[in-house]
C-alpha cells in the first residue's frame, strides 16, 4: 500500500484512533517498498527487523498510555551517508558495500526516540558526490514522475522514495544542492538548513565546513516536524549551534500564520533569472505570482558573487573531500585489496578499485589545490570569494525577508544524458551552491510540472535560524497553490 496518503499528522490520529497499529502500518510499508523498489532503486537496503521493533515500541507505549512521541509509527528512510549501528551504511560505495556501522547518528537517535520507524537506507552518488545518483556504484535511481530520468543527486534515493510513496518521510544530506535539487526534479519538500541546526555526527563527511542533514517530505509541515525532531545542539558534533529550537510546526497554525505572510519582503536575485528563459523559469514567475496574491511585497535584489559559485564550491569541497576521503584506505575503513604484494601497493590498489572516477577525479583535484605551491592562487582565494558569496546573501537579506528562485535550471534530465560532461553536471547546481557557500536555510518547495509532467521546485532563502519564517512562507504557498 502506497504511503503517499499518509501524513506525520494523520498517523498520529490513526494510532489514537487504533485505526491500525505501527506494527501494522511498517508491515504494509516494508511490503510496498520491497514490491516498488525494483522500479527506481531508491533503497540499497530495506530494514525490516529494526522496522518491526520500533513500531512494536510504539504500539506498547500507546498502550501504556504513554506519549509515543511526534514521529509515532512514521516511516522513515534514511540516505545511505547517515550511518546506522548494525545496519549496512555503504553511502554509495564499493569500499563500504559491507560495512556495519558501530553507531548511529545523533539524527539517527533522535528520530527514533520520536517514535521514527526506519524501513531502510536510501540509494545516493558515491560519498554525496553528484547531482544525478548516477554515481552510485550499485546503480542509478529512477526518477518516479519519469523513469527513463534522474532523480537527481545526491540525495536521489532519499527523494524518489518520498515521491514514490514508499516511505513518509526521509533525511538526506546537503553539501552544494543535493537536498533541494533531487527534491525539484521529483516533486517532493527539501530542506537545507542552517549551517549547524542539525548535527554532523554520524554523517560521513564529504566536505565538513559544507556539509548538512535534512528533512524530505510531501508536505511543507512534515518536513518542519522532522526538522524539528533532529535539531539542537549535541555534545558530539562541536559545530552544531547552541541556538534553541523554535515550535516549528506550531508557528505553521493558521491563526499564527495568517497576516504573518502580508507585507513580507521577498527578492529575487537577478543572476537566477537571467536566461532562465525556459518552461522552469515560467512556473518560478507563476509561483512569485502566487506570494504577490499572499500580499507579499517583491523586489530585485543582487548577488553579484553568484558567477563564482560553483567554481569556489569546487575548489572548497574537493579540497576538503580529499582530506576526509583519506580515511577510507583498507587500513581505518573499507574492505581492502588483497592482490597488493607491499604496504604502499595495498593503499594505491585498494583505493583504486574501490572509489569510481568522481570520487578520484575530487580526491585529484582537492589534493592539487591543497599543494603547497597551489593553496594560495586557488584554495585560500576560493576561502575569500566563499567570504564574498555569504556577504551577497547577509546584505540581500538586510533588505528582504527571504529570497525565492529557482532550484534548478532546468528539470530532470534523461539518465545517461550528463555523464560524459562533467562540467555540465556541475551546472545544475549553480544556484544552489551558494546557500551552501553561504550558511544559511533554504529549501525546494513543489511549484508545478512542465508539460511533460516534470516537477519544478522554488527555492526559498532566509535568514541564518530564521527556518520559522521559511516554513511560514513555503507553508502559506503550499495552501495558496494546492487550494
Ligand atoms: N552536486 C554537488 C556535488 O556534486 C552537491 C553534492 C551534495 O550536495 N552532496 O558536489
Amino acid at each position: 500500500m502506497s504511503l503517499a496518503g499518509y501524513s506525520i499528522d494523520s498517523i498520529r490520529a490513526g494510532l489514537i484512533e487504533k485505526k491500525f497499529s505501527a506494527e501494522e502500518l511498517a508491515r504494509e510499508a516494508l511490503a510496498y517498498a520491497e514490491a516498488e523498489n525494483p522500479k527506481t532503486n531508491g533503497y540499497l537496503t530495506l530494514a525490516p527487523e529494526r522496522a518491526l521493533a520500533a513500531a512494536q515500541a510504539v504500539d506498547q507505549k500507546i498502550a501504556a498510555g504513554q506519549d509515543p512521541g511526534p514521529l509515532a509509527g512514521v516511516p522513515v528512510a534514511v540516505k545511505d551517508v547517515i550511518v546506522t549501528r548494525g545496519l549496512r551504511t555503504t553511502c554509495g560505495s564499493r569500499l563500504l558495500a559491507n560495512y556495519i556501522p558501530p553507531y548511529d547518528a545523533t539524527a539517527v537517535i533522535r528520530l527514533e526516540q520520536a517514535g521514527g520507524v526506519i524501513i531502510g537506507k536510501t540509494n545516493c552518488d558515491e560519498f554525496a558526490m553528484g547531482s544525478s545518483n548516477e554515481n552510485s556504484a550499485f546503480g542509478p535511481v529512477r526518477n518516479p514522475a519519469a523513469l527513463d530520468r534522474v532523480p537527481g543527486g545526491s540525495s536521489g534515493g532519499s527523494a524518489a522514495v518520498v515521491a514514490q510513496g514508499t516511505a513518509v518521510v526521509s533525511l538526506g544530506s546537503d553539501t552544494g544542492g543535493s537536498i533541494r535539487q533531487p527534491a525539484s526534479f521529483c516533486g517532493v519538500n527539501g530542506v537545507t538548513p542552517t549551517y549547524g541546526r542539525v548535527s554532523r555526527y554520524g554523517l560521513t563527511a564529504f566536505a565538513s565546513s559544507l556539509d548538512h542533514i535534512g528533512p524530505f517530505s510531501r508536505t511543507v509541515r512534515d518536513s518542519a516536524r522532522l526538522l524539528q525532531v533532529i535539531a539542537g545542539r549535541d555534545e558530539m558534533d562541536s559545530t552544531s549551534a547552541f541556538a534553541p529550537v523554535p515550535d516549528y510546526v506550531g508557528l505553521l497554525d493558521s491563526a499564527a500564520l495568517d497576516g504573518n505572510v502580508r507585507g513580507k519582503k521577498i527578492g529575487l536575485p537577478k543572476q537566477f533569472f537571467e536566461g532562465l528563459a525556459s518552461e522552469t523559469g515560467d512556473l518560478i514567475l507563476e509561483a512569485v505570482g502566487v506570494l504577490k496574491k499572499l500580499g507579499c511585497e517583491v523586489r530585485e535584489v543582487d548577488l553579484p558573487h553568484t558567477p563564482y559559485a560553483v567554481a569556489c564550491y569546487y575548489v572548497i569541497a574537493t579540497a576538503e573531500a580529499s582530506s576526509n576521503l583519506a580515511r577510507f584506505d583498507g587500513v581505518r575503513y573499507t574492505s581492502r585489496a588483497d592482490s597488493a604484494s607491499t604496504l604502499a601497493d595495498m593503499y594505491r590498489v585498494t583505493r583504486n578499485e574501490g572509489f569510481g572516477a568522481e570520487c578520484k577525479r575530487r580526491i585529484m583535484l582537492g589534493t592539487y589545490v591543497l599543494s603547497a605551491g597551489y593553496y594560495d592562487a586557488y584554495y585560500l582565494k576560493a576561502q575569500k570569494v566563499r567570504a564574498l558569496v555569504a556577504r551577497d546573501y547577509a546584505q540581500a537579506l538586510e533588505q528582504v525577508d527571504a529570497i525565492v528562485g529557482p532550484v534548478s535550471p532546468h528539470p530532470a534530465f534523461k539518465i545517461g544524458e550528463l555523464v560524459d560532461d562533467p562540467v555540465a553536471m556541475y551546472l545544475s547546481d549553480i544556484y544552489t551552491i551558494t546557500g551552501d557557500l553561504a550558511g544559511i536555510p533554504c529549501m525546494s518547495v513543489p511549484c508545478g510540472t512542465t508539460r511533460e509532467g516534470l516537477p519544478v521546485g522554488l527555492q526559498i532563502f532566509t535568514r541564518h535560524f530564521a527556518e520559522a519564517e521559511m516554513f511560514r512562507l513555503a507553508e502559506a504557498y503550499e495552501r495558496a497553490s494546492t487550494s
